[in-house]
Order: structure tokens, then C-alpha cells, then sequence
């Protein structure tokens, strides 16, 4: 690869604003991305939803060898570019997306492009709403995994240089409760009070967090009152979980609808108003064997780094659970994300490119 040249790309597609809201840039880099795929296939989908995606491909095909993931989007709101442009300083740059994860979708481009007449089939997603959690663009990834041998997803390596290898799946609930209201000091036996109700949902769910065994359950928000001498009728809980284990999430659905069959208060109101959930991302026995050829050829270049599981998600949550080899954060090296010390480590662009180009040549 060439690094001038890719990090020439890199400082053009940070310095376009690409928040999750911000659709003329990320439109932008659709159209910088589709410009520099020469010769494949090239797709937008969602041209009509607020987040839009870019596919592309080799050639046609029903089933993919390699697939690609990253996002273009970043958490950084419009404005960010103009006063936070793109630096280097020594050995780092810095810029908003520039780890997270700009430079992982310029790597796929550069390891994409030397397969662009090999036979196996070839599918990159560039998607937009991953920092706003992938619902315009779940759906394509699923299906693209499903048909799906490998799948490398380059989103950063930590700070240490260690991969990922698995990722907490969450459930994320909000509940609300309707009670009656009645004067606190006149008639509060006329009362129904969804704070109580909400406060013993927090205290019962919050006992299943297990965090020996990396389940956890945390109550984030509670609402509920108006005043202290009024009765509340009106209370809300907003919890999530997050596991490893698929088994945690249905433990806490069976808690969730136990506690709806038998409330703390009788006659109260419970109603789910919002809840969804993504699959942990875990090693699968395919994934078992991608790794061992990572770690061989790490091995031959004598690159120090292990696997890390994180409570973290990313798109790669989306291909879990599926037959497809999944390797996450096989980007560049670096570090403090989603803030504005955000930054990349340059020396790390060509050991990483090197590392996943030859497992994949490994794998022609
Ligand atoms: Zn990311």
C-alpha cells in the first residue's frame, strides 16, 4: 500500500462532517468511496431513509467468500471538521472518525482493491448509523452475513493493539407504569403510586446482574412524579443488559413478564413501550479457526497482540450467532474514542493492512 496516498484519503474524509445526522456528508464520502472503488460493482441503499449505505462488490454472486463492514458515520456533530480539522502530530493523527473508524474504511479499500479479479467473491458495507445503533442498516448486514464465509469487520484495534474477538449483546427495555393519582394527605388510600411499582421493577431486575459471570442489568433512568404531596400515576423505568450469553436475555424476558403477572401494587398498569435487543457477538467454531490463522501469521510477524472481549457493540454484534468467521477491530491502532482526543496511530496503518492482507491471501 501507499501510505501517503492513504493518508492523503484519510485527512479529505475526516475533514468532511459525517455525524450519524449529518446526510450531506455522509452522502459526501458515499460518493468519495464510490470514486475510488474503480471497476466494482457499486450500490446505495437507503437512498430514501435518513441513513444511507454503500455496497460493493466484484461481481454478482448468491454467496460471498469475504465480506467487509465498517460505518462512515461518526458521533461528532456538524461544525467538528471545520474547528477539529485533521493533524498529525509525531506519530498520531487526529480527527474526528479518524480512528473510529475512518482509517479502518480506507483499509478495507486498500486490501479490497488487490481483490478485485481474484475468484472469491468480495462484499463491503459501508453503512452510516452505526453510533446510532445500525437500525437503518441491520438488515442488509444480517443478510449479507448469512451468506457469508468470513467476515472482517475493522473497526479500530484497542489502544494495546488487541483485537476483538467477542462482544456483549444488549437489551435495552423501557417500561412504563400507570397508576392513580389522590392527594397525599386527604385520601392516599385512593392512590395507586407507579413509583412504587417502578421501584420494586428496579430492585427486582436489578438482581439478576451477575457480574462473576459478565451479566450485567443496569436500571439507567427512572421518571415518575410530580409533586410531594401527590399520589404519582405516572412512572417509567428504562434498564439495560448485556451478556455474552443469549441465556441471560431470555432469564430477564421470563423476570420481565413474571413481573407484569404479578405486580407489587394491584391494579396497576404496565406497559413495554420500547425494547430491543442485538446478539452477543461470540466465537463460533469457523471464527475458532480464522483466529488461529491470525495468530499465526501475527506469529510470523512478530506482532504482540491478543483477542479481547468487550461490553462494547459494534456492527459485528449483527453477524453474531450466524455460521459466518467473524474477526472485529482488525482497523489501525488507537485510541479515546468518541471523544476529541481521539487519535491514530500511524505506525500501526501498514502492520495491520499487512496482517489481514495475508490472512485473507492465505485464504485464496
Ligand atoms: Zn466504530
Amino acid at each position: 500500500m501507499n501510505i501517503d496516498n492513504y493518508l492523503k484519503n484519510l485527512e479529505t474524509i475526516v475533514n468532511i462532517d459525517s455525524g450519524s445526522e449529518c446526510r450531506d456528508g455522509i452522502d459526501e464520502i458515499i460518493a468519495f468511496f464510490q470514486n475510488l472503488y474503480t471497476g466494482f460493482i457499486t450500490e446505495v441503499g437507503n437512498k430514501d431513509k435518513s441513513n444511507p449505505y454503500l455496497i460493493i462488490k466484484n461481481r454478482e454472486s448468491d454467496d460471498i467468500d469475504f465480506l467487509f463492514v465498517g460505518h462512515l458515520d461518526t458521533v461528532f456533530p456538524k461544525g467538528t471538521a471545520t474547528s477539529r480539522p485533521f493533524t498529525i502530530k509525531e506519530n498520531r493523527a487526529y480527527g474526528a472518525g479518524v480512528i473510529d473508524m475512518k482509517s479502518g474504511c480506507l483499509m478495507i479499500h486498500e486490501i479490497v482493491s488487490k481483490l478485485k479479479d481474484s475468484d472469491k467473491n468480495i462484499c463491503v458495507i459501508y453503512n452510516s448509523d452505526e453510533e446510532i445503533g445500525s437500525e437503518c442498516s441491520h438488515d442488509i448486514i444480517y443478510e449479507m452475513g448469512k451468506k457469508s464465509k468470513y467476515a472482517f469487520v475493522f473497526e479500530p484495534a484497542r489502544k494495546n493493539g488487541n483485537m476483538v474477538k467477542e462482544r456483549k449483546g444488549i437489551l435495552h427495555c423501557k417500561v412504563s407504569f400507570k397508576g392513580k393519582t389522590a392527594h397525599a394527605g386527604v385520601n392516599p388510600q385512593d392512590g395507586i403510586s407507579a413509583n412504587v411499582e417502578a421501584a420494586y421493577w428496579a430492585l427486582e431486575l436489578s438482581k439478576l446482574s451477575d457480574l462473576v459471570n459478565n451479566n450485567s442489568l443496569n436500571i439507567g433512568i427512572i421518571n415518575g412524579g410530580t409533586a410531594l404531596n401527590v399520589v404519582p400515576d405516572y412512572a417509567s423505568i428504562s434498564f439495560e443488559a448485556r451478556s455474552f450469553d443469549i441465556n441471560f436475555f431470555e432469564k430477564v424476558k421470563a423476570k420481565v413478564e413474571d413481573l407484569i403477572k404479578n405486580p407489587h401494587l394491584k391494579d396497576i398498569k404496565v406497559e413495554i413501550v420500547d425494547s430491543s435487543q442485538s446478539t452477543p457477538l461470540f466465537v463460533n467454531e469457523n471464527t475458532k479457526k480464522l483466529i488461529e490463522i491470525y495468530d499465526k501469521v501475527k506469529k510470523e510477524m512478530s506482532i504482540n497482540c491478543d483477542w479481547e472481549s468487550t461490553g462494547g457493540g459494534s456492527d459485528a454484534n449483527i453477524l453474531g450467532g450466524l455460521n459466518v468467521a467473524v474477526v472485529d477491530g482488525a482497523g489501525p491502532v488507537g485510541g479515546e474514542l468518541h471523544s476529541e482526543r481521539e487519535y491514530l496511530e500511524i505506525d500501526s496503518i501498514v502492520q495491520r493492512y499487512n496482517l489481514s492482507k495475508k490472512v485473507i491471501d492465505s485464504l485464496l
